[in-house]
């Protein structure tokens, strides 16, 4: 299981490959954020985070929210280190 960089919510496939070098350019179920895009540099992941926050820390698409997941867990998951393509400029 992955997780997103900005709010720790479970996705399917690794949001930047694999190789942490090839972002799926798929958005996030949860705070919208389009890996490769939002997510670039770590104080893009950082303002991103914030702004769902603040936004209430909701999923964009309620439907794909896993049953009983609380906002302090999903916080948990947030991977503690950020790809190796993140904070590179990407071709
Ligand atoms: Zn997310």
């Amino acid at each position: 299981m992955y997780h997103c960089h900005v709010c720790g919510a479970p996705v399917e496939e690794a949001p930047w490959g694999e190789d942490g070098r090839t972002p799926l350019f798929d958005l996030c179920p949860c705070c919208g954020c389009e890996f490769g895009y939002e997510d670039s540099t770590q104080a893009g992941v950082e303002r991103y985070r914030t702004a769902w926050l603040q936004g209430g820390g909701v999923w964009k698409n309620s439907k794909d929210k896993p049953a009983g997941l609380h906002l302090e867990q999903q916080l948990k998951w947030v991977p503690a280190k950020l790809p190796i393509g993140i904070a590179r400029r990407i071709a």
